[in-house]
């Protein structure tokens, strides 16, 4: 096991500006993770891409760009990050998703060479759209290019008492969290020096999420149940997600896709 773990920020918003007060943080993040090891370059989460960046308005959206205050910088797509490592971006051989918002799916596009794992449930969602919430969270622009999808589905496997998908052989894993969305998954990477990351991708918004009581700052609530698919679900697979990082928070870093204070802890670091 010879990995190399990077965090990176594919995507800074600054949504208290557009939404006012102090019931945002100031700076959310697209917390990504690259991963190079024999199997070549895998990554976690693509945020914005090129093509974003060069049409914000088409691709994304004027009313996202102005309220969640993206800031649509080129050296933060993955693809810039990925060369500022002394790759090129056929090197990436595998992404995988948590799920395909549009602050997730964007940087598809510059791997087109890529195999894509998503968890099956969320291709389907993201491919048939079925409610106006749906219809504007995702994007069919950003695999428009047509993906080397490779869906996963559930089989039986767990992981800390999870249902779970191994996509790279016992390295990277799918974990189903649904309720931000209907496929929506966290994805446990295996740390070099023992134990897993896992990716919460957007199960929460705010670090206090997984402290038990839990804590977030009222903005991000409410975007967060407006965001919601199935809020059953979503408060469920919280609470496990709490009780996951009270007993085994010592070999299982948790992060969500987007605070900034869990991505300001770990960037820099490579294991
Ligand atoms: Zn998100």
């Amino acid at each position: 096991m010879s990995n190399v773990v990077h965090h990176i920020n594919c995507g800074t918003m600054a949504p208290a500006v557009a939404l006012g007060g102090r019931v945002t943080p100031a700076r959310l993040v697209a917390h990504c993770l690259l991963v190079e090891g024999d199997r070549g370059l895998t990554l976690v989460d693509t945020g914005f891409g090129t093509a974003d960046l060069a049409a914000p308005n088409n691709r994304l959206g004027r009313a996202f760009v102005m309220a969640m205050g993206a800031s649509l910088d080129p050296a933060e797509t993955a693809i810039s990050q990925v060369r500022s490592i002394g790759h090129a971006p056929e090197d990436v051989t595998n992404v995988v998703l948590t799920h395909l918002d549009l602050d997730h799916a964007g940087g598809l596009g510059d791997f087109p060479n890529a195999t894509v794992h998503v968890f099956g449930d969320e291709l389907d969602a993201a491919t048939r759209r079925r409610s106006v919430l749906e219809k504007n969270r995702y994007k069919s622009a950003q695999w428009a290019h047509q993906p080397k999808w490779l869906e996963h589905k559930v089989e039986g496997e767990t992981w800390m008492g999870f249902d779970s998908v191994a996509v790279l052989d016992d390295d990277v894993l799918l974990i189903p969290l649904r309720g931000h969305t209907r496929g929506h998954c966290g994805i446990a990477v295996r740390r070099p020096s023992g134990g897993f990351y896992l990716h919460a991708g957007d199960a929460y918004f705010n670090h206090g999420e997984k402290e038990i009581p839990p804590t977030c700052p009222s903005g991000l609530a409410i975007f967060q149940t407006l965001m919601q698919l199935d809020k059953k679900a979503r408060h469920a697979n919280q609470d496990r997600i709490r009780t996951l990082n009270a007993d085994h928070g010592d070999e299982i870093t948790i992060f969500s896709a987007h605070d900034a204070t869990e991505f300001d802890a770990l960037v820099g670091t490579t294991d």
